[in-house]
């Protein structure tokens, strides 16, 4: 198999003896990797000097630093081609006339060319990791395998998050009862599930408390669990969806989640913007994580998620892009400013949040929270 050696004169990386630790800048740093895999990073004379390194192919980067591939944890690939249909509307407005307009008109080559558009752009943009939150199903699995197509020609790394939805209000193209849902989800997970090199995992993913029925989210979570891997659902993102837990449920989204038998430290709740404290405190609690989209949220003027909090409380906090008509970009890199920003804004302190953390959550934490070995300049 072939070995290559690149060498950058920079690097953000953990220490090369014990990776456990956080990443730190360092100077010329190389890169042995085989089979597309890291096997070695240290510095360039040791590196290649390892025998596993003989003949390898050498790229060299002076004068550049070499960083982690960042991991898109929320995105909804179809939506790039409505990019720019939904602009400055109010979330409801913008649903009903960019999503709901839309979508039923999409079939699955529509989905190929949404899908390599979208990861396109975000290997433009150091993206090499995408969690693709997949809800327009068909009842079948035809539209997931080619985005999941799509992502291998490519070569980035996907996750397919595949949805579980059965609310009425919505296009029929989004809805399955309880157990097609299920049959899809385990054969798709089946067909795709590489544990060698997690090129392509499937992971269940019940919409919302509004698109999903308690029995729905319980069924996703339930496929979770026997799968071993995260199970993602949005969660209180505009006001009005903790209104409606309140008055359906008598309690605010999380607790409501949290009173199904589902496991929260297996979840990752998308968004966030309106949990209390008391439900911030939760998710720390149950070891539960968030996928945090705070250009998506700007966007659509959903509101702050209480960002500082949740990271000093430890809960697992990736970033995500969200879909192309929501937010009208998919780079991560913007994602980690515009976390830094918003959140100074929110609590006008400059300090509320540093670059080292918020270049953290969109590279290794982001990995962490998928549950896959990504994000780091490491072996493995
Ligand atoms: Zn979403």
């Amino acid at each position: 198999m072939t070995a290559v050696i690149v060498t950058a004169d920079r690097a953000l990386a953990p220490s090369f003896a014990d990776t456990s630790g956080p990443d730190r800048a360092r100077g010329p740093t190389a890169v042995l990797a085989e089979g597309g895999a890291i096997i070695r990073v240290g510095d360039p004379d040791e590196v290649a000097a390892d025998p596993r390194a003989a003949g390898a192919r050498r790229i060299a980067w002076p004068g550049r630093a070499m960083v982690p591939g960042t991991v898109n944890t929320h995105n909804h690939s179809f939506q790039s081609l409505l990019r720019g249909i939904g602009d400055d509307l109010p979330f409801l407005v913008w649903r009903d006339q960019a999503l709901y307009r839309y979508s039923p008109r999409l079939g699955a080559d529509d989905m190929a060319t949404a899908a390599l558009f979208a990861f396109g752009e975000m290997l433009l943009h150091g993206v090499t990791t995408v969690c693709d939150f997949y809800y327009l199903n068909r009842q079948s699995n035809d539209n997931a395998q080619a985005t999941i197509e799509a992502a291998r020609r490519l070569g980035i790394r996907i996750v397919l998050a595949r949805c579980f939805y059965d609310w009425t209000g919505a296009p029929e193209a989004y809805r399955e009862t309880v157990p097609q849902a299920v049959a899809h989800f385990e054969a798709l997970a089946r067909r795709y599930h590489d544990r060698a090199r997690f090129l392509v995992t499937v992971q269940p993913a019940p919409h919302s408390q509004h698109g999903a029925s308690p029995a729905m989210i319980e069924a996703g979570a339930g496929c979770a669990r026997d799968a071993g891997v995260p199970w993602h659902i949005h969660l209180a993102e505009e006001q009005y969806q903790v209104d409606q837990s309140l008055a359906r449920f008598g309690a605010r989204p999380l607790h409501a989640v949290a009173a199904l038998p589902v496991d929260l430290s297996q979840m990752i709740a998308v968004h966030g913007c309106w949990f209390d404290a008391g439900e911030r405190a939760l998710l720390a609690e149950r070891g539960g994580s968030l996928a945090y989209c705070p250009g998506s949220n700007m966007f659509l003027g959903d509101g702050v998620t209480d960002l500082v909090d949740l990271v000093a409380r430890g809960v697992r906090v990736g970033l995500g892009t969200d879909g192309g008509c929501s937010n009208n970009r998919v780079s991560v890199f913007d994602e980690m400013r515009t976390a830094a920003l918003l959140q100074k804004v929110h609590r006008t302190d400059g300090q509320a949040i540093d670059a080292e953390t918020c270049f953290e959550l969109g590279t290794g934490r982001g990995g962490d929270l998928l549950g896959l070995p990504v994000g780091r300049l490491a072996p493995g």
